[in-house]
């Protein structure tokens, strides 16, 4: 037997609290399914020392202000999993966990939402999984053949774990200089990057990146140029750890090798390093195992949508990913506008569902 409710929303994590505030305060008949033991969402699994690369004031959900974090410009990732339980309590949302959603399926005019714990049947379902829960690793010649650790950032947790090894630490994005940062006092550290570290300028933090993602919204929505997205500002944000490494000459990026071997790694040109470890700073791929059924997929693992709807599925909202579910959607403070659409939308389809019933 499935529950019936307006909406289903998948992920408890910050996407999908963000759906929940907006559909609370338009009096829909919701649920959230998480797959966490507890609220956080991703923040709950990152390295120990990660802070955010904007103040908390501007890494909030809608309705309510991160709180500042007590002599911290730029709060930890535990400060935002403490911000995002207060914010669950505050507004009521109706998360259930852990509930791991397996699979949704088109069931009529509905969605059938199915899990473990039971499934739902919903007129709209907004998917929020976030990223975190499918690491990508490329693919790289040698790769089973290296005999020491490879670990992918969502295992990264100090450096304590890798004291006295030689690792090497692959990607130019925030993660890789973030943790070649983290490592450089305490490993025998290498950091590779395909291609040159691309470092923002110093005072430019996460709010320089959200207004640029702001302005060019603005600019497609008026019909004006592409503005292009904030990778064009640079890669990685010089948040103060980042600069001191930087500055002290610990983070300088050498050239990606071409392949690895039983004790290390190769370049190009023949040169061999030795290394104990890998950590592998390359991304994610969005987590939409459970939208299967459905058969949406399209390139690089992501689903055709307009703003959040799916193209060809409009009772299925994509939220939170990045770009290109909403400009800077993956962020904190992004995340509030599409989120108010897809609940928006999500609104205009129950009135529609409930007069056709009258
Ligand atoms: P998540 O936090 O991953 O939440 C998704 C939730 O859905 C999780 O609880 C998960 O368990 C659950 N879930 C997944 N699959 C299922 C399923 N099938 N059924 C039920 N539940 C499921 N953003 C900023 O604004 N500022 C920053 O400084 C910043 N720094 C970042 C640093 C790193 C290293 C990373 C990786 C990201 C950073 N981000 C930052 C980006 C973004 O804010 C985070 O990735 C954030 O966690 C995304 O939130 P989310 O709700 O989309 O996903």
């Amino acid at each position: 037997m499935s529950r019936n409710v307006d909406v289903v929303v998948i992920g408890g994590g910050q996407a999908g609290l963000a759906a929940g505030y907006h559909l609370r305060r338009l009096g829909l008949d919701f649920v959230v399914l998480d797959a966490q033991a507890t609220p956080g969402g991703a923040w709950q699994h990152t390295w120990d020392s990660l802070h955010l690369f904007s103040p908390a004031a501007h890494s909030s959900l809608p309705g309510r202000i991160m709180p500042p974090q007590a002599a911290e410009t730029y709060p930890g990732a535990a400060h935002v999993v403490d911000y995002l339980t207060d914010y669950e309590q505050r507004y009521d949302i109706p998360v259930l966990r852990p509930v791991q959603v397996e699979a949704v399926h088109r069931d009529g005019a509905h969605l059938r939402v199915e899990s473990a714990a039971g499934s739902w049947s919903a007129r709209t379902v907004i998917s929020a999984t976030g990223t975190w829960w499918r690491p990508f690793v490329p693919a790289i010649p040698g790769r089973t053949e290296f005999k020491g650790r490879q670990l992918h950032t969502v295992d990264y947790r100090r450096p304590a774990d890798l004291a006295g090894k030689r690792v090497i630490v692959v990607g130019g994005g925030n993660s890789g200089a973030q943790i070649a940062a983290d490592l450089a006092h305490d490993t025998d550290v290498t950091w590779v990057t395909r291609r040159p570290a691309r470092f923002l300028a110093d005072d430019i933090d996460g709010r320089a990146l959200f207004d640029h993602a702001t302005a060019r919204r603005r600019a497609l929505d008026e019909g004006r140029t592409d503005t292009g997205g904030v990778a064009s500002l640079g890669d990685i944000v010089a948040v103060p750890p980042v600069r001191e490494a930087r500055d002290a000459g610990l983070l300088k990026a050498e050239p990606m090798f071409t392949r690895l071997t039983a004790t290390g790694a190769e370049w190009a040109d023949g040169t061999r390093a030795r290394a104990d470890a890998i950590v592998w700073c390359t991304g994610f791929r969005p987590a939409l195992s459970h939208l299967a059924p459905l058969g949406l997929r399209g390139s690089r693992g992501r689903i055709p949508t307009a703003g959040t709807q799916a193209l060809r599925e409009p009772r299925l909202h994509l939220l939170g990913y990045g770009d290109w579910t909403g400009p800077a959607s993956a962020t904190l403070i992004g995340v509030g506008r599409p989120a108010r659409e897809a609940a928006r939308t999500a609104v205009t389809v129950a009135r529609q569902d409930a007069a056709g019933e009258e």
